[in-house]
């Protein structure tokens, strides 16, 4: 679609946004944020070269009001607003879509950054919306507090996106999901109004609004800050390794620990293939004789971590997993966040593409999920997995997968193929199709086959948000 800058009259923007730091439609910015970190935008930039910026105007609003007041003024412009946090998405959540001519603003949320204010009794922090995680994390730390949510994008992400997108840390087995950390969300909604949707640790009047906006990937309103509750940084950490025959011995002693109470803030499983590829054979020491590794890290009261790895530790000796002793979870500990940035050597071949696909599903399910996407033909590929958040009644499992387009003309169409046929085997295999990377582009027309009969009912829902279809349109599946 051409540009349709023009067609903004940026005068009558609210009061407070001027041209340079409040708006910009300069060409570069455009193009920059015309995409998110979705892996087959890159790879259609790689193959076709820098395409025409699909975003009209870039607009930073400082406060909730200015973000009421641009609401307004898109009406009256008649634009369409999608909510940006810090472009980390990997599913394409803020690339504009669908079929309505209207120009398109984007609407960064980052200048709302403020902690605004801490209850250490009740133990929750109100935050704005575009604070970065570490930055949020780095000011709890400083009050010997913590948020327990640890993404490995963390330094590149935003509070507003884990919302939007329903994220997941490195340390949820313990802490949860972004979603079940949140008591309240503060939410302008498509008519300008700004609303706050809870006030206690539960409630029973009706249905629950925060847990409706969660997720909804800037389609129903812009989230402009949230209360959250927090947690005393842990004491103390003890670091256990474990090895497994296979994968299936692997998902056995992690349920047993998650059905018998047992927490650990970390735990990872990786498959054979994983571990063989991605662990040096010294870390994983002479106790380990081939098969799965697993990394548990326990955290809190000096006795309560000691208790529940030594909980571990004796479920382990009952069901015959080898003990590995603590390198494997100090190591992983100290190198959390490394693993992003490797990505990026396969990237810059050019006929390789990398993504990763991770899916959820219940503990009767899992190992046949495991398989049939396991069993998916990549072509000339590699596939790796491992299983990093879990549950009373399930877990995740992370797949990496890296494939060569071979004789295919483009490797954005055997992007697509591979696609296809990952979603299709874990649909039919009974996972949902996201545990904490979204839908985005990507997954849209997913949605529907996985939710049935609802997503009619959330288009009425949409309309009833937002009449006119200006915020984000064209995605959920809509
Ligand atoms: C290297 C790497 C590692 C990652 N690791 C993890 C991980 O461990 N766990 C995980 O969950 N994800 C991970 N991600 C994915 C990504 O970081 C998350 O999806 C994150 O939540 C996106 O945040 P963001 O601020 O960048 O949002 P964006 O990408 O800017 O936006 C994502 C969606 O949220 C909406 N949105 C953003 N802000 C608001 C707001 N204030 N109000 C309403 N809607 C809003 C946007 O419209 C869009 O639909 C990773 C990504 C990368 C690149």
């Amino acid at each position: 679609m051409p540009s349709q800058s023009d067609k903004i009259s940026t005068n009558t923007l609210p009061t407070g946004l001027g041209e340079g730091t409040g708006w910009s439609r300069d060409r570069l910015v455009l193009q920059t944020y015309s995409h998110d970190l979705w892996p087959r935008k890159l790879l259609e930039l790689r193959e076709r070269g820098p395409a025409e910026p699909t975003v009209d105007l870039v607009v930073w609003p400082e406060t909730p009001s200015q973000v009421q007041a641009l609401v307004r003024w898109a009406d009256t412009a008649d634009v369409d607003l999608i909510p940006y946090g810090a472009g980390s998405g990997v599913c394409g959540a803020t690339i504009p879509s669908g079929s309505m001519p209207r120009p398109r603003v984007m609407v960064d949320l980052k200048r709302l950054k403020r902690v605004r204010s801490l209850d250490r009794e009740s133990m929750t922090v109100w935050a704005e919306a575009g604070i970065i995680g570490e930055n949020l994390e780095r000011h709890l730390n400083q009050e010997g507090l913590t948020l327990g949510h640890f993404p490995s994008s963390i330094y590149c992400s935003s509070l507003g996106g884990y919302l939007a997108t329903r994220s997941a840390g490195q340390l949820s087995t313990k802490y949860g999901k972004i979603e079940d950390m949140v008591l309240a969300l503060e939410t302008v909604l498509p008519n300008g109004e700004l609303v706050i949707t809870g006030r206690a640790p539960r409630s029973a009047m009706g249905p629950d609004w925060t847990q409706l906006l969660l997720g909804s990937e800037g389609t129903l309103g812009v989230f402009t800050a949230a209360c959250l509750q927090v947690h005393p940084l842990p004491e103390h950490r003890e670091f256990l390794g474990f090895g497994t025959a296979d994968v299936n011995q692997a998902m056995a002693f992690t349920r047993t620990l998650m059905q018998q109470g047992i927490r650990p803030a970390v735990m990872r499983i990786y498959d054979k293939i994983e571990t063989s590829l991605t662990i040096p054979s010294e870390r994983l020491g002479t106790g380990f004789s081939g098969g799965c590794a697993i990394v548990t890290v326990f955290e809190g009261t000096q006795a309560m971590a000691a208790v529940e790895a030594s909980e571990a530790r004796r479920i382990a000796d009952s069901m015959e997993v080898s003990y590995l002793g603590p390198t494997l979870g100090t190591h992983w500990w100290e190198h959390r966040y490394d693993v992003s940035y490797k990505q990026q050597l396969i990237l810059s071949h050019d006929r390789l593409m990398l993504d990763t696909f991770e899916i959820a599903a219940t503990w009767d399910r899992l190992s046949h999920v495991y398989e049939a996407v396991k069993g998916v033909n990549l072509g000339f590929g590699v596939m790796l997995a491992h299983f990093s958040h879990f549950y009373h009644t399930g877990a995740n499992i992370y797949f990496t997968l890296a494939s060569h387009s071979g004789l295919k003309a483009s490797t954005v169409e055997h992007y697509d193929q591979v696609w296809e046929s990952i979603l299709g085997a874990a649909m039919e295999a009974g996972a949902t199709l996201s545990h904490h990377h979204g839908v985005g582009v990507q997954k849209s027309a997913w949605l529907p086959k996985e939710k049935g009969a609802f997503i009619q009912i959330y288009e009425k829902v949409k309309r009833g948000f937002d009449p006119q279809n200006r915020f984000n349109p064209g995605k959920m599946g809509l």
